[in-house]
């Protein structure tokens, strides 16, 4: 059975997509089978896994419509490929930004995604969710698909803030929707031990979120930041960078992690 994870983060620019592609090759990398869908109608995370958005035949839109199925519209890339670390994409483009209102009017809509899933199941061992930065319709289908949800964060004043929206989110849907989703883990990246505060807020988040605080950290380095423009994630575009070395350590840990939940 597939273990469904969302990242997610209703804040912009914190990491999500670069987590989301990066763990998805640093999984395939260590022999998983992932699928990674991107639910943000920005498609960076289609881009970033070497397939062109402005040329989807089917995306993640049809499958919330329910006009395609997963196994119709998901798309592989031939540069995942060449760099050993293969997973397939169900992408999105700006089409997906129409689905909020349509999906207004129809029924279990916010469990469209989940159903796609269900019937893929067998072929993956992780399923991946990018999620867009608010807390939308679109967020909500994917949260109601997931067994858990990955949180990337930065150790900055304000991500605290933040998280205490996001956990309660959490907590409503679990109440109310989903009673399988759990925070699997808050994930710091963009992380630079030299800076005091990163630090102070990375002992604040151990002391209060205990075990919930991934042990890989994520630290800030240029060469995942350089990846998107090449079409891969940094795990596949400088395997031997900082960066992509932690993302497969990151890869492990969640395979680890699966076998408690
Ligand atoms: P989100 O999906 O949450 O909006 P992104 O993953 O797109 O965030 O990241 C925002 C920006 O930060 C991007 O330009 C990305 O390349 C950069 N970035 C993300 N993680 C790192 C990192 N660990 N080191 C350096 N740059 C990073
Ligand atoms: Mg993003």
């Amino acid at each position: 059975m597939a273990k469904i994870f969302c990242v997610a983060n209703q804040k912009g620019g914190v990491g999500k997509t670069t987590t989301t592609v990066n763990l998805a090759a640093g999984l395939a990398k260590v022999g998983q089978r992932v699928l990674m869908v991107d639910l943000d109608p920005q498609g960076n995370a289609t881009m970033g896994s070497g397939v062109d958005k402005r040329q989807l035949p089917l995306s993640v839109y049809d499958v919330l419509l329910e006009s395609a199925s997963i196994a119709e519209a998901r798309a592989q890339s031939d540069k995942l490929k060449a760099g050993g670390c293969s997973y397939d994409i169900l992408g999105s483009n700006r089409e997906l930004a129409g689905a909020e209102v349509e999906l207004v009017e129809v029924e279990r809509r916010d469990r469209r995604l989940k159903s796609a899933l269900a019937a893929v199941d067998a072929d993956y061992d992780f399923v991946l969710i990018d999620c867009p930065p608010s807390l939308s319709m679109l967020t909500l289908n994917g949260l109601c698909s997931a067994h858990g949800v990955i949180v990337p964060m930065q150790c900055e004043y304000f991500a605290l803030e933040g998280l205490t929206d996001l956990v309660n989110t959490i907590k409503q849907v679990k109440a109310n929707l989903n009673p399988d989703l759990q925070l699997i883990g808050l994930l710091r990246v963009m992380f630079d031990p030299r800076i005091t505060l990163q630090q102070q807020v990375s002992d604040q988040l151990k002391a209060h979120f205990g075990d919930k605080v991934f042990d890989t950290v994520i630290p800030r380095n240029v060469r995942l930041a350089e990846a998107p423009s090449y079409g891969v994630p940094g795990v596949v575009f400088d395997p031997s960078s900082k960066g992509a070395q932690a993302f497969v350590a990151f890869a492990q840990e969640m395979v680890q992690r699966i076998q408690k939940i």
